[in-house]
């Protein structure tokens, strides 16, 4: 199929590119040709342009690039509100029974609910780390790419699993995991029926063992292995919590980032969550191998996981995007909160005032993102010849409409609402509504999968 001619022509809007000068325009225009970025600037967009379709006005808008999330867990949508007053360990032993429950119809419901909230509030690439495989769930991969693919918004599947059981010394229960060989082998067929290498790829597929404390470490070898043999990225969970740290020490004699090394998991090819517990020999040994960091301000919280060192992490060059996390311990699934909450919470760290500022917050969300998927020379900034990933955030309303400074005004402020965003250069989301998805049929489903999810849990 030849790529589309037709453009959108965006005028009368201030943008943020987050290109690498931070280049931003009072007053400019962006023009979409077909799913790329064909011109950006200030002042009007250039006259006698062809095949224009739609013309937007974008006054009392800003426009950034698209949010990116970089860690979540689709399926915990219908878990959420539980074990609420619990570390990671113990809210984790509450709610791997309850998990290891879910179905094919649960699965999409969930991965729904996640990919819609999101959408909702600015985010154009999703990732979803699914790791719960139970035997005769069904297809859970094919039905959580089907909703992201329906909602029209860019995605990467970070197809998970778990081989280390209570009977190996591991978390989850014996019956929630897979067999080595069973998890390296669904991963496989996952990556070469799912992923797309292209440039304007909706879909992406990595290899993501879950995390140390549930993983074997020859899945964590050989998932390495498999991951640079078919050419896709590697993700993980790592340092997240004392009690993480302590487990790797008793078990592998090592600290969690020395035990990533040893099984192959620190390079330009890998991004972890959280790592909030990382020591200055940690993040240089992550600086000098460009592995990245998906930062979850919010999840670290309701955990009390701890700080996570970002602006440490940028000052040595470490890739740092944001995530979500799964909505079990992220209730709001939002993202475009997590700008915000990313700039508080990194005050009350070491840093105090200087830890970040709200430009680097949006370049967390973006750009950073971008990065840690590998997918920076496509999405994560506004320029010319990069994909039409996009957001009009309305900012003359009541809550904004008092800050002068845009970007100030999106992170320090409320959260924004969203006008127009566009994926691939195709509208996905106006005036805040979803357009390729029924919020209300989603709202109704997800609540009678949850409540169905628990009654199979409690009779189980
Ligand atoms: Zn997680």
């Amino acid at each position: 199929m030849a790529p589309s001619a037709d453009r959108i022509v965006i005028e009368n809007v201030a943008i943020a590119t987050v290109d690498a000068e931070d280049t931003e325009y009072a007053s400019g225009h962006i023009v979409v040709k077909g799913n790329k970025i064909e011109s950006i600037g200030a002042g009007k967009a250039p006259e006698g342009l062809e095949n224009v379709v739609r013309r937007v006005d974008g006054t009392g808008h800003l426009a950034t690039p698209g949010l990116v999330n970089t860690h979540h867990h689709f399926y915990q949508w219908i878990t959420r509100g539980l074990a609420t007053d619990h570390n990671l360990f113990n809210w984790l032993v509450a709610l791997y029974p309850t998990w290891a429950r879910i179905d094919e119809q649960m699965t999409y419901a969930a991965a729904q609910g996640s990919l819609g909230m999101m959408a909702r509030g600015g985010v154009t690439t999703a990732m979803d780390h699914h790791y719960v495989f139970p035997r005769g769930s069904g297809d859970l991969s094919g039905s959580i790419i089907r909703a992201a693919s329906e909602m029209g918004v860019r995605f990467t599947l970070a197809r998970g699993s778990m081989d280390r059981s209570e009977k190996d010394g591991g978390l989850p229960p014996d019956f929630a995991v897979e067999t080595l060989e069973g998890a390296l082998a669904a991963t496989e067929e996952t990556v070469k029926k799912h992923h797309d290498a292209s440039f304007d790829a909706m879909t992406q597929v990595a290899v993501a063992p879950c995390s140390p404390f549930s993983v074997s470490t020859e899945l964590m070898k050989q998932g390495a292995e498999l991951a640079r043999r078919l050419g896709v990225r590697l993700h993980t969970h790592g340092s997240e919590t004392v009690e993480e740290e302590k487990f790797c020490h008793e078990l592998f004699g090592m600290g969690p980032t020395d035990y990533f090394e040893s099984t192959g998991w620190l390079g330009d090819d890998v991004w972890m969550a959280h790592c909030v517990h990382m020591n200055d020999s940690d993040i240089a040994a992550f600086a000098r191998t460009g592995t990245g960091v998906a930062h979850c301000p919010s999840s670290n919280a309701r955990l009390a996981a701890g700080i996570a060192r970002v602006p440490d992490m940028l000052k040595s060059g470490v890739p740092v995007g944001l995530g979500v996390d799964g909505t079990a311990s992220n209730e709001s699934g939002e993202l475009h909160t997590e700008l915000r909450n990313a700039l508080l919470i990194n005050r009350l760290g070491a840093h105090r005032e200087a830890a970040l500022n709200a430009r680097q917050a949006l370049r967390l969300g973006t750009y950073g993102g971008a990065q840690v998927l590998g997918r920076a020379t496509q999405i994560g900034s506004l320029e010319a010849g990069k994909l039409a990933d996009l957001v009009l955030w309305k900012i003359d309303g009541i809550g904004h409409a008092s800050i002068a400074d845009p970007v100030t005004a999106i992170v320090f402020g409320a959260a924004a609402p969203v006008t127009l965003s566009l994926v691939n250069g195709r509208p996905v989301v106006e005036n805040g509504r979803l357009l390729h998805a029924d919020e209300d049929a989603i709202a109704r489903s997800t609540r009678e999968e949850a409540q169905r999810l628990a009654r199979i849990a409690a009779e189980s």
